[in-house]
């Protein structure tokens, strides 16, 4: 795979493009099922960063030598690579450090435009942190509101009606997850930003967990903003892009101040850059859009669907599985009646997550317990904490089963079989 020419969809084949899943861990193969905290890097990712840094590495918009300009042409084509892989213009692709970042600059930038005293935010009920603390720390300052599509806690979707309704009641920013990192409900993304349109608000996709797994297509979705992070999608951490709507992105006002951003700087004043470079105050992370670059080059070469649907085939296994021992709860869709994408969290009986995952680290599986940034959401489904095991294109059936015999074993361990 690392010519990056199609070929058809192998995991066991695609594995070997990653160096790190060759490992043992705790003296077994290790099974890593937490991508949907950061995936794994394949070695085109690696070379690519190598490579940059052994033959191009300089500044980039700033120098006429060589190097400049290879690094600013590597930049600037990694853009437009970003604007093709989510059907976008190069003009309205931002490289941030990630999700987080993304929704914070939209949340200090857009404040100055559409938010005020007694404006409405509205988020739901799964959003990640770090997309609902940058929104309560504007409505702090501005004394907007924010409001909460609810989740319905026994189908992990959101409830439409009640998101009708909200709507209707006057919305200036709606912001929402496309999919659950804890649930791994798929939402209806369409029709949410139509809603958002119809009730002049401006829409934002937070695509951290969906960009590196299906296609997202920003004009298909019709959403104004878009965000997602580098590293849940083969990419190297520490970059993120974000979408705006050529118009909309241009009329916002600048975030961060400093070099690159600006188009004239006096002592008395300055005039900005127009988008996206208004937003990249200062050195960028170079290596890092390189990278992305690699990461997106590698998953069309891969199948965005391909990706998909695996990850579908692989979760309704494992979930199959959960459900087979006694008393274990498995959050999110559970029926043909939504789309639940490659995360499941589940709770085993009376065992603590956190006793789940050390144990099933013991046994080479790399899974995840806590509250995944999902606080509220977890006190919503009345657990402190859920075990989550994510899926991505270079897990197997065999992953499933090794996640099954941890299981049986844990269960065994507390006396539950
Ligand atoms: N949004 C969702 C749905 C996430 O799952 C995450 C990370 O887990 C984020 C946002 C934040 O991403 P980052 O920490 O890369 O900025």
């Amino acid at each position: 795979m690392q010519s990056n020419q199609a070929k058809p969809f192998s995991a066991y084949q695609l594995r070997e493009d990653f160096p790190a899943l060759a490992q043992s861990v705790n003296g077994v193969p290790l099974v890593y099922l937490d991508s949907a905290a950061t995936s794994q890097k394949p070695r085109s990712v690696i070379q690519s960063i190598c490579r940059y840094y052994e033959n191009d590495n300089a500044n980039v918009h700033r120098g006429v030598h060589a190097l400049s300009e290879r690094a600013t042409a590597a930049y600037e084509n990694a853009r437009g690579r970003a604007a093709k892989f989510f059907g976008a213009e190069a003009q309205e692709i931002v490289f941030t450090r990630g999700a987080t970042e993304g929704v914070n600059l939209l949340a200090n930038t857009l404040k100055k435009r559409v938010l005020g005293e007694g404006k409405t935010i509205l988020l739901t009920e799964m959003e990640h942190h770090s997309n609902i603390v940058p929104w309560q720390m504007v409505a702090q300052e501005t004394g907007a509101v924010i409001r909460y599509i609810p989740v319905v806690p026994e189908t992990g979707m959101l409830d439409e009606d009640e998101a009708k309704r909200l709507f209707a009641g006057g919305v200036a920013i709606f912001s929402c997850t496309h999919i659950s990192n804890t649930l791994g409900t798929v939402n209806p993304v369409q029709s949410l930003c139509a809603w958002a349109r119809e009730a002049g608000a401006v829409s934002i996709i937070d695509a951290a967990q969906s960009a590196g797994h299906r296609k997202v297509d920003v004009r298909e979705i019709g959403c104004d903003f878009l965000v997602c992070s580098g590293h849940k999608m083969c990419g190297p951490m520490g970059v993120g892009v974000l979408y705006g709507e050529g118009s909309l992105l241009q009329d916002l006002p600048p975030w961060q101040g400093g070099g690159e951003m600006i188009s004239r700087v006096t002592y008395e004043g300055s005039t900005w850059n127009k988008a996206p470079h208004k937003f990249e105050a200062g050195t960028p992370n170079v290596e890092g859009a390189i990278g992305l670059h690699a990461a997106m080059d590698y998953l069309d070469a891969v199948g965005r669907e391909e990706i998909r649907l695996h990850d579908a085939l692989l979760v309704r296994e494992a979930m199959g599985v959960l459900s087979s021992f006694p008393g274990v709860r498995i959050f999110g869709p559970v029926d043909e009646s939504g789309e639940h994408a490659g995360v499941v969290s589940f709770a085993l009986p009376g065992i603590h997550a956190h006793d789940v995952v050390t144990l099933a680290d013991s046994h080479g599986i790399a899974l995840r317990g806590g509250h995944h940034c999902n606080q509220p959401l977890m006190k919503k489904l009345g657990v402190p904490a859920t075990a989550r095991a994510s899926f991505y294109f270079y897990n197997t059936e065999e992953d499933v089963e090794a996640l099954r015999c941890s299981v049986e074993k844990i269960m065994r361990m507390f006396s539950k079989l």
